[in-house]
C-alpha cells in the first residue's frame, strides 16, 4: 500500500502514520517527494490495514500497489531516482559513463585505463577483482590485491570506482575499497547478497540475470531496496536466446520499459550485450538514443591480450571515439553524457 499524506501534513502526522503502521505488523519506507510525503508500506497486510490508515490524521489516501515490486515502483515515485556518488550522475539529464577493463590485471593497467578514460570523458571507473567466471580454471581476479589498485586509481584520478561482489562475506570488504557495489547477472538472484548490499551505503549497480524476467529483476532490486538501500541502478547486459550471432541478445526495450514501471536508473551494457568489439559503439548509441541513464563499457589498454573479455574491450581510440558519437546523440536528447573530456 501507499499511504499519501495531505501536502500540508506536519511531522507529527507522519510519524503517528508510521507508528500505526508499525502496530499493524509492517514497515515503512518514506519517501519524501517535493509536493508530498508519502509511505510505501510493506509487508504482509492483515484485513483492514487499508480503512486503519486512511483514518489516521493528516493521511490523504490509502493505496495498494498493484506491481508485484513495491519500492522500485512507479507508482511509489513518481520522480526519477538520481544516482550522485563522486562526480558520476545517472538518473536526471545527465547520463553516467561507467568503463575500464573486464578485469583488474595490474596497478599499472587500471591506472592507465583510469586516465584514458577519464580524459574521455568516463564518470566512473570499472574493473573486476573478484570475478564470476564460467569456468573454475579461468582467471578469477586479484582480489583485495586487486581492490586497492582501483583505489590507486581513484585516487589518481578522482573517478568513482564500480567493481563487483560476488558474495556476501565479501560485502564489507568490497565496500571499504570502492564507490558502488556491482551485483552480477549470475548473482542476481542470490537473495542473500542482495540483502547484504541493501545494507551498505553504497549505490549498488544490479545486472540482469541472462534468464531473468523484468518482474524478476525488478523484485531483485527490490531485495536492495527494502533492506534501507534506496540508491539502486538496473543494468541490462543482455539475455540468453537462441540467438549466436551474439554473446547475448541486448534488449534496448528494456530502457522504456523499465521507465515506464520503474524510477530506478537504467544502465546499459554494450559490450556483454553484444560480445563483439565492433558491436560495442552502435548499441552504445542506441542505448543512449532508447533513454538510458547510463553506459557500462569495456575498455582495456591492450585488448587482445586482456586477461578476461578482450574479444568484447574498446582499446582507448576507439572508447574516445564511441563517447564523441554518443555525446552527439545525447546533444540531440537535450541530455548530457558523461564528464569533461579532453
Ligand atoms: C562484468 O561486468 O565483467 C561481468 C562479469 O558482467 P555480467 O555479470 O553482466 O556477466
Ligand atoms: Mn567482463
Amino acid at each position: 500500500m501507499i499511504v499519501v499524506m495531505e501536502s500540508h501534513a506536519t511531522q507529527q502526522q507522519v510519524e503517528a502514520a508510521i507508528k500505526k503502521v508499525a502496530e499493524l505488523g509492517l514497515r515503512s519506507n518514506v519517501i519524501v517527494g517535493t509536493e508530498r510525503t508519502v509511505i510505501a508500506v510493506v509487508g504482509e497486510e492483515r484485513e483492514h490495514a487499508k480503512e486503519v490508515l486512511e483514518v489516521c490524521e493528516g493521511v490523504s489516501t490509502v493505496m495498494p500497489i498493484l506491481a508485484p515490486y513495491k519500492m522500485a515502483s512507479r507508482e511509489v515515485r513518481g520522480e526519477p531516482t538520481v544516482i550522485d556518488c563522486q562526480g558520476f550522475r545517472a538518473g536526471g539529464t545527465q547520463i553516467g559513463v561507467i568503463a575500464g577493463p573486464c578485469s583488474v590485471e595490474s596497478e599499472d593497467q587500471i591506472v592507465t585505463s583510469a586516465r584514458s578514460v577519464k580524459a574521455a570523458g568516463a564518470t566512473a571507473l570499472r574493473g573486476g577483482a573478484f570475478k564470476p567466471r564460467t569456468s573454475p580454471y579461468s582467471f578469477q581476479g586479484l582480489k583485495e590485491t586487486g581492490l586497492k589498485m582501483l583505489a590507486a586509481a581513484r585516487d589518481e584520478t578522482g573517478l568513482a570506482v564500480v567493481t563487483e561482489v560476488v558474495s556476501t562475506e565479501d560485502v564489507e570488504l568490497v565496500a571499504r575499497y570502492s564507490d558502488i557495489l556491482q551485483v552480477g547477472a549470475r548473482n542476481m538472484q542470490n537473495y542473500r547478497l542482495l540483502e547484504a548490499v541493501g545494507n551498505v551505503d553504497r549505490p549498488v549497480l544490479l545486472k540482469r540475470g541472462p534468464s531473468a524476467t523484468m518482474d524478476e529483476f525488478l523484485l531483485a532490486a527490490e531485495y536492495i531496496l527494502n533492506e534501507g538501500n534506496q540508491r539502486v541502478m538496473l543494468c541490462e547486459r543482455g539475455i540468453r536466446t537462441f540467438e549466436s550471432h551474439t554473446r547475448f541478445t541486448l534488449p534496448l526495450a528494456s530502457v522504456p520499459y523499465l521507465h515506464r514501471k520503474t524510477h530506478l536508473p537504467v544502465i546499459i551494457d554494450p559490450s556483454h550485450g553484444t560480445g563483439h568489439t565492433y558491436l560495442v559503439p552502435d548499441m552504445a548509441m542506441a542505448a543512449v538514443a532508447a533513454g538510458a541513464d547510463g553506459l557500462i563499457v569495456e575498455v582495456h589498454p591492450d585488448p587482445q591480450n586482456a586477461a578476461s573479455d578482450g574479444y568484447q574491450s574498446l582499446d582507448f581510440a576507439g572508447f574516445s571515439e564511441m563517447m564523441d558519437r554518443c555525446r552527439r546523440v545525447a546533444g540531440a536528447l537535450d541530455r548530457t553524457l558523461g564528464g569533461p573530456h579532453a
